[in-house]
């Protein structure tokens, strides 16, 4: 482990912005992080909703509704009663979300009361279903009886698209068996009063295989992600009996679209929306009263397309890397940061104010790793330095000091003896003096290359402890062998010595070497084992220097 910083060059920012690009392309493109997506949409989306618009009744068959007019299926007498009141009060569109898709088979006068009425009106909009005939089967097209069709102003499709994990996100403006050519209730309700709207003109993500829909297929197109109401089932509710029994006041329901559908418990469907923690979802009318709020508020939300999305996401991992400095290189985790707070500010901006959903969440994790990365290589090198001596590249005592502790640990598991050489350059003051500091500190760092050429287990430790004296701890090591080290290192000095006067700028020197061996037995703490060693070091002082004195008994 050397302690030289990095350095960094223009070439590898390069390749860590191609690496991020490419990873958060595939991440896009293989659609791995949709539910991320879809999660932070869930929590993005409820920053941008809208009031239920007060525009909009939902007239509903609700419980008191079927406790008072008896239970369901009501003969559609009635429902022709609903739409004379509705018209006597004079709302501006009704919608219908009643399966009316078989003839009533012993009440043919109701069916020909209701088509009346709902001819009188003229403002009736009656749903298309797309069913599956069989579980998981391919959705069909389920049309009102042809009497009741000719009847009304318009037809418009409720197909209900969950995404994966059930809830229901999106709207498709347009859809159909073979050909996307229904328009959606709520849009056939909303443009009553105007022709309808050709594609060109509709928001929301065109679905680009139309070509090739067989005619049986059902086919959806202008996708939009539905911006539900704060509350999603907030809107104005009457109940269906007493719309019939003239309990509304007409002020609530003149000039209004009208929705009427079931929302009694236990009929119809129950639409999952983003952000419900348990409890009922909404019901199908509540579900089309939202869809129609956003048409007529405008704020239908589109998502971006696969293209824009690629680009922004690379633009955005790329970013830090392209705006840092070549000095910050090691800092990149703060830029990277940053963008990831502005990928979330721009996501929400968009969202409010172009009315697109970027799905941010492959740009999020890949500049949350790369930033989880960057702080941890910091750390790491921190650490690191904060073990390490800075002249020559060797543990300092801190690390030694751990060390030493550790392997006396380990001896009593493995019971093998270790040997600690403390090492002190011999009048090194006086060489100091004479050569000057730059010289000295050759010295020291030529020692350290002796001592890793000779001190090469994986486990061994060695430290400068400070000025010129030094530590190499080695586990698993004999007396005789460390006897043997300590030779071999006094001779590598010699040969230094001898060659010192012509290749290296260090002046020759020599060291004197305490040695201590350590038993298993021995039950020595720390400071007992270093202690011992530099008695051993400072009777080889004492005995004229440049030679190794051992402390440890002779031989394990
Ligand atoms: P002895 O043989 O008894 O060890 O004599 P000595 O002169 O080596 O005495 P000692 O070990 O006490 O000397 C330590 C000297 O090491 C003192 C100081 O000038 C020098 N020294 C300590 N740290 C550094 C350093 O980082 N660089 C250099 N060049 N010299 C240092
Ligand atoms: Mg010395």
């Amino acid at each position: 482990m050397t302690t030289s910083p990095s350095t960094p060059k223009p070439r590898s920012r390069l390749l860590i912005a191609l690496g991020a690009a490419a990873i958060v392309a595939c991440l896009i493109l293989t659609g791995l992080v949709t539910r991320m997506d879809q999660w932070l949409y869930d929590q993005l989306g409820p920053l941008v909703s809208q009031e239920a618009d007060n525009r909009i009744v939902v007239v509903a068959i609700d419980e008191k509704s079927l406790s008072e007019l008896g239970r369901w299926p009501w003969s559609r007498r009635q429902h022709a009663r609903l739409i004379d009141e509705l018209g006597r009060i004079g709302v501006r569109g009704i919608g219908l979300d009643l399966l009316l898709s078989e003839p009533a088979l012993f009440d043919p006068e109701g069916d020909a009361l209701l088509a009346r009425a709902m001819g009188r009106h003229g403002k009736v909009v009656l749903p298309v279903l797309a069913e599956a005939t069989q579980v998981n089967g391919p959705l069909v097209e389920l049309l009102p009886i042809p009497e009741f069709s000719a009847s009304v102003a318009s037809l418009g499709h409720v197909d209900l698209a969950a995404d994966d994990d059930g809830v229901v996100r999106s709207a498709y403006l347009r859809a159909g068996q073979g050909s996307p050519r229904w328009p959606a209730l709520a849009l056939a309700l909303s443009q009553l009063d105007q022709p309808l709207a050709q594609n060109d003109d509709l928001p929301g993500e065109r679905l680009s295989d139309q070509a090739q829909a067989s005619p049986q297929r059902w086919v959806r197109d202008h996708r939009v992600l539905v911006p539900y109401a704060n509350p999603p089932g907030g809107f104005a509710q009457v109940s269906y009996t007493d719309v019939i029994h003239q309990r509304v006041p007409a002020s609530l329901l003149q000039g209004r679209w009208v929705l009427v559908g079931t929302t009694a418990m236990g009929m119809g469907d129950t639409v999952k929306v983003p952000g419900q923690r348990g409890g009922r979802g909404l019901t199908g009318v509540e579900y089309e009263a939202n869809v129609l709020n956003m048409l007529i508020q405008g704020s239908a939300i589109t998502p971006m397309s696969l293209g824009g999305q690629l680009l922004l996401s690379i633009l955005l991992v790329s970013l830090p890397m392209l705006l840092c400095g070549f000095a910050a290189f090691r800092q990149i985790w703060r830029p990277a940061l940053a963008t990831i707070a502005l990928t979330l500010l721009l996501s929400l901006l968009l969202l409010q104010f172009a009315r697109i959903w970027f799905p941010a969440s492959a740009t999020l994790l890949v500049l949350a790793i790369g930033a989880s990365v960057w702080v941890y290589r910091l750390i790491r090198r921190t650490q690191r330095a904060a073990q390490t001596d800075p002249l020559t590249g060797l543990a300092n005592r801190n690390k030694f000091n751990h060390a030493l502790e550790q392997e006396l640990r380990a001896i009593q598991r493995t019971h093998l003896p270790m040997s600690l050489l403390l090492l002190d350059i011999d009048h090194f003051k006086q060489l100091n003096d004479s050569q000057g500091h730059a010289s000295g500190d050759a010295v020291l760092r030529l020692l350290a290359r002796v001592l890793r050429g000779r001190a090469r287990r994986p486990r061994d430790v060695i430290a400068r402890l400070g000025g010129d004296e030094f530590a190499v701890l080695l586990p698993e090591t004999s007396a005789q062998a460390a006897a043997t080290i300590a030779t071999t290192i006094h001779v590598d000095l010699a040969n230094l010595a001898a060659r010192t006067e012509r290749a290296l700028d260090a002046p020759p020197f020599t060291a004197s070497i305490g040695i201590h061996t350590t038993q298993a037995g021995d039950n020595l703490d720390s400071a007992e084992v270093f202690e011992r060693a530099d008695a051993a070091l400072y009777q080889a002082k004492q005995a004229g220097r440049n030679r190794s004195v051992s402390h440890a008994p002779a031989m394990p």
